[in-house]
């Protein structure tokens, strides 16, 4: 077929197997994908974005969970990381990939840890100076803005109030999500189109500018001759069943895998590829997090609201507001949640933390599914715990009648006193309720080619004109959330790819 030229294709417009070619072909439409596509079609290359999972319209999502985890989510919501305990790890799969579903929060990378990837890591262009710029265009392209009190509303108020009583430095919170309503359904997909996930700014931008995009478009095979990369191969899915209808062959100039931390060497593990360094799916890094709900006298109706609206840094711990609709909070947190009024007065808070903990990517016992493990470390439970107790001094100077930690079987707490002898250090590591979304790190960037997969570059140490630009170059935690920093590092990848 002719390269389509600013087009979109979706599995039924692919009548028979075919054959196209192209500059660059993108694997994977999320935050690093879409960012390279919008940064090389700039370019004037010919680029094709392929997504396994589908596009879509606001009017097409459901505000029901169950429909966004069979639609929208990897491994239908049910990915997890098995270790010293089970921790669930959400991903996207649709354009737009886990910004379609995530909270829309924008924090810059922290120049204390730019510094260290590049004196530690031989990572050049982790300069403030030079990145600032490219953090300027994201910030623009997704419509970066700071959470305003009408729409952060009560759950994230009264938790800026504990937070003000008792002189903590707190903020709203930057997010990307320019038209947002503060209806708390921001893990779903957008209803309204008001938060700017990639799918609604950069790919379309990509595409206007004349890349085209093939969903339900799965990479299957890298094609390497003469050790460099020149094309792929991909199956066109039915959506839902995930059953392959057509082979695509594409052959580029240079390929672009963007499929994040855990489809990323997935792909490359199956194949047995671009893996001299015997790195590709090791030190996984997902920042770890608990929370808190805490009952107030008043109502709350957390999920009125931005889904997270503020935040405190204690620099080893970052505590963010969060809220979930009604049915998840009474499926979550159900001790806390009866009798069923209760669920009115809820606020809650979460806990993240830059991991030292670390984990690995397999492949696992089926196709196209991830065998993951994750070790979290003693100190790192204790920097969990930490949170913990300062999240709960904050939601009783703000008044909360009682608390309950993310700690299995803990009681409520009526006191801080109380909440501090749950949460001591001795609080063994399987008793903790842990989630994580933010997988990084499992193709990690570096000049020592024995210790990384890839180059400064992006490029392959291993494969000519392979390039990895998503979440899993990263060679340590952020312990800030990362979507902005996969776009600009992603960009900066494609800028100098392009030429
Ligand atoms: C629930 C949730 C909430 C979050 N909240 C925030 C937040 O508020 N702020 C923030 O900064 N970060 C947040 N994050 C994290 C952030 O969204 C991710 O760090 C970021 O999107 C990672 O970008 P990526 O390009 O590495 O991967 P992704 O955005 O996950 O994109 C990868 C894409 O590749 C596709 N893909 C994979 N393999 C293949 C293949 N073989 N062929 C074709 N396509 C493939 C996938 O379907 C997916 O669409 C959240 C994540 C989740 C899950």
């Amino acid at each position: 077929m002719d390269f389509p030229r600013g087009q979109t294709l979706v599995h039924s417009d692919f009548r028979q197997d075919e054959a196209v070619s192209c500059d660059f072909a993108v694997v994977g439409s999320g935050a690093g994908g879409a960012a390279a596509a919008w940064e090389l079609s700039g370019h004037g290359h010919k680029v094709l974005l392929l997504e396994e999972g589908r596009h879509f319209e606001p009017e097409a999502l459901s505000t029901r969970p169950s429909w966004a985890y069979r639609n929208l989510y990897q491994e239908r919501a049910t990915r997890i990381m098995a270790g010293n305990l089970y921790i669930p790890l959400p991903g996207g799969r649709a354009v737009g990939g886990s910004t379609l579903l995530n909270s829309a929060i924008c924090f810059r990378t922290p120049d204390r840890l730019l510094e260290k990837w590049r004196t530690g890591h031989g990572i050049g262009w982790a300069e403030p100076e030079q990145l600032r710029p490219i953090f300027e265009a994201v910030e623009r392209e997704i419509g970066v803005t700071k959470t305003h009190p009408t729409q952060a509303r009560a759950n994230n108020l009264i938790f800026k109030a504990g937070c003000d009583a008792l002189g903590v430095p707190g903020d709203f919170l930057s997010r990307s999500a320019p038209g947002c309503i503060g209806c708390g359904l921001c893990q779903l997909g957008c209803p309204i189109g008001g938060k700017g996930s990639v799918d609604r700014n950069l790919v379309p931008a990509a595409v206007e500018r004349g890349a085209a995009l093939f969903t339900s478009a799965r990479a299957t095979r890298l094609l390497v001759e003469n050790r460099a990369a020149v094309g792929l191969e991909a199956a066109v899915l039915e959506p839902l069943s995930e059953r392959p209808l057509r082979k695509l062959t594409v052959r580029a100039k240079k390929v672009f895998l963007c499929g994040g931390a855990v489809g990323t060497p997935l792909f490359l593990l199956t194949q047995g590829l671009a893996n001299s360094s015997g790195q590709v799916g090791k030190h996984l890094r997902v920042h770890p997090a608990t929370g808190m709900c805490a009952r107030f006298e008043q109502v709350i109706d957390a999920w009125h609201g931005v889904t997270q609206g503020y935040y405190v840094d204690l620099e080893d711990s970052m505590l963010e507001t969060f809220s979930a609709t009604p049915d998840l909070y009474y499926t979550q947190f159900r001790a806390f949640a009866e009798p069923i009024e209760h669920l009115r007065h809820i606020a809650s808070c979460g806990c993240l933390i830059g991991d030292e903990s670390s984990g690995e990517v397999r492949p696992g016992l089926s196709p196209g599914r991830a065998a993951i493990s994750y070790q979290l470390l003693e100190n790192d439970k204790r920097r969990l715990l930490k949170g913990l107790r300062e999240i709960g001094r904050i939601f009783f100077a703000a008044g909360a009648l009682e608390v309950h930690a993310g700690i299995h079987n803990a009681p409520k707490a009526h006191s801080l006193a109380e909440l501090e002898a749950q949460c001591r250090e001795e609080v063994p590591v399987t008793s903790l309720s842990v989630y994580a979304s933010h997988p990084l790190g499992t193709c990690r960037m570096g000049a020592d080619r024995a210790a990384a997969v890839v180059g400064q570059s992006g490029e392959s140490w291993d494969i000519k004109d392979l390039y990895i630009a998503d979440a899993s170059v990263f060679p340590s935690a952020l312990g800030v959330n990362p979507q902005v920093t996969v776009m600009a590092t992603a960009i900066v990848i494609a800028r100098a790819a392009a030429g």
